[in-house]
């Protein structure tokens, strides 16, 4: 069972995320990287054996939040945490994963990336349901471009 803390930090008198909690070593977690600015436990759930969470240490909401060099940060050591995980674990492939905001299924409010080992066997299934019938790619794109 996944347990959620909310911890009062009295310096601050707010309720600090589980994420800061962990960092700030509030609570325990299974650390397999740290540097001044970036965090990778084990994410408790285990999707599948190996099962990675990399985030900042600065508190950023999600993906929208984080300034670029910290993001730049994150993202390198999600690469070569990835390279380990998929030798130790002889993983055939992974996704490399990260919600933002509740309706994409964000449960933690404390941005970071998931690396998630792919095995044959394994029961994970990301569907992409094609709905191209109902969309125009050229009116999408020059929504987009009005504003790039
Ligand atoms: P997300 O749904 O993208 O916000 O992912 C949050 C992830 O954090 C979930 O996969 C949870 O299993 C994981 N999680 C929640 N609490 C902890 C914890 N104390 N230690 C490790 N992972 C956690
Ligand atoms: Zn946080």
């Amino acid at each position: 069972m996944i347990k959620f803390y909310k911890i009062k930090d009295k310096k601050r008198g707010v309720n600090m995320c589980v994420f800061c909690n962990i960092i700030e070593g509030n609570i325990p977690s299974a650390k397999i990287y740290e540097d001044d600015d970036v965090l990778a436990i084990l994410d408790i759930s285990q999707a599948t054996k190996g099962h990675t969470l990399v985030m900042p240490k600065k508190h950023y909401e999600n993906i929208l939040q984080i300034p670029e060099d910290d993001y730049i940060k994150v993202m390198s050591k999600v690469k070569k945490i990835a390279q380990v995980i998929l030798k130790v674990f002889d993983a055939k492939g992974l996704n490399i994963l990260n919600n933002c905001n509740e309706v994409s299924g964000q449960t933690v409010m404390h941005f970071h990336v998931h690396i998630i080992p792919r095995y044959n066997t394994d029961d994970i299934q990301i569907k992409f349901t094609d709905h191209s019938s109902q969309y125009n790619l050229e009116d999408i794109k020059n929504q987009i471009l009005k504003q790039m």
